[in-house]
């Protein structure tokens, strides 16, 4: 659908709120409130729902063509076929997002922003620090890629894991953009099931190579929400904004020190923030061929990296929300593989769970 800044607010396509609007697959199966059922109120003992069936929230829109841009979007697609090829989910399996509501964008960011982004009026100096060029297309993708977080969230309450095959725009501030990120999906997704009373705190587990500056300026004064960022030290941002834990690794780290390094982390991080949600930014970055990251991991260092979170917040019984994020190795095709193997991780460690 071509943007129509007039129409963003209040057309039939748009009204409603994400449980009414869009989506068919929503419609049919999502209706009943979950966050209650998680819990066992006799015991307050945790758990997954049973009978998972893999469901990946992904819109042909998400993929926006950005002229000899390091960032292609054009990725997610790619990985999406891959997992369609290797026959680990079906065509029915793909879920379409909703697109937000103005309102529900309000929920991570400033009202100035958001007209501005809704208007399609960003200034140059807006697209500078954005270091993208927001046509419309590209301002349609990262709202609709907004909706699909929210959609993911929804799929991990019901069923244990959500899966948004794009997402993660960890560097979009409330009233900014930066570092090819618009809108902060991960902060719209976590405030939206607040609002709707399904959960009460989140922990962000971002392990993405650069810091997830924006995603922790938005919850720096928001005790419910615990940021986690573990990422290299000295690359883009170079002023660091305050996670509720940063880790800070050097350039070459390596597979064995970054598990290590992450095994030690997680059990302490899962204590401390005690979340009803958690939403995993598993930018691919931190690959060896990666031309952005320099943390130097293996693609078998990146499937054990994916592996052991998943494990770590299934053994808890916590729903799990996957966002794809960063991942610039020289060639769509090497990047694509990188991150259907996180997805792959994903739904394996989510059956293995079930038993
Ligand atoms: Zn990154």
């Amino acid at each position: 659908m071509p943007f129509n800044p007039k129409a963003s607010v209040g057309s039939d396509f748009f009204s409603g709120s994400f449980l009414t609007g869009g989506a068919k697959f929503y419609r049919r199966s999502l209706v009943k409130p979950i966050g209650p059922k998680l819990v066992d109120r006799r015991t307050g003992t945790r758990k997954l729902a049973a009978n998972f069936r893999v469901k990946i929230v992904f819109s042909k829109k998400y993929a926006v063509k950005l002229r000899a841009h390091v960032f292609r979007a054009d990725k997610f697609a790619a990985a999406l076929k891959l997992l369609l090829k290797g026959k680990i989910i079906k065509p029915a399996d793909i879920a379409q997002p909703p697109r937000p509501l103005r309102r529900d964008l309000e929920l991570a960011h400033t009202r100035s922003w958001t007209d501005k982004l809704l208007k399609g009026r960003l200034t140059t100096e807006n697209e500078a620090l954005a270091e993208l060029q927001a046509s419309k297309e590209v301002i349609e993708a990262h709202i609709m890629t907004v909706g699909g977080t929210v959609l993911a969230a929804r799929l991990a309450l019901e069923t244990g894991l959500g899966i948004n095959c794009g997402g993660g725009a960890h560097h979009a501030f409330a009233d900014h953009g930066e570092g090819f990120c618009l809108l902060n999906d991960i902060a719209v997704a976590v405030r939206k099931m607040q609002q709707e009373k399904k959960i009460k705190k989140a922990l962000i587990i971002d392990l993405d190579a650069h810091q997830g500056n924006g995603t922790a300026a938005i919850f720096k004064d928001d005790k419910s929400v615990f940021t986690f960022s573990m990422h290299q030290r000295d690359i883009y941002p170079q002023a660091k904004e305050r996670s509720s834990l940063d880790v800070e690794l050097g350039r070459g780290t390596g597979d064995r020190r970054y598990l290590k390094t992450l095994k030690e982390r997680l059990p302490g991080v899962f204590k401390r923030s005690a979340p009803d949600l958690v939403v995993y930014n598993a930018g691919v970055d931190v690959y060896r061929g990666d031309r952005l990251g320099g943390l130097k991991l293996t693609a078998a260092g990146v499937r054990k990296r994916d592996e052991m979170v998943f494990a770590e917040c299934f053994k808890r019984n916590i729903p799990a929300v996957l966002v794809l994020s960063g991942g610039y190795a020289a060639g769509v095709g090497a990047t694509a593989r990188l991150h259907a193997n996180t997805m792959k991780a994903a739904i394996e460690q989510r059956r293995k769970a079930e038993g």
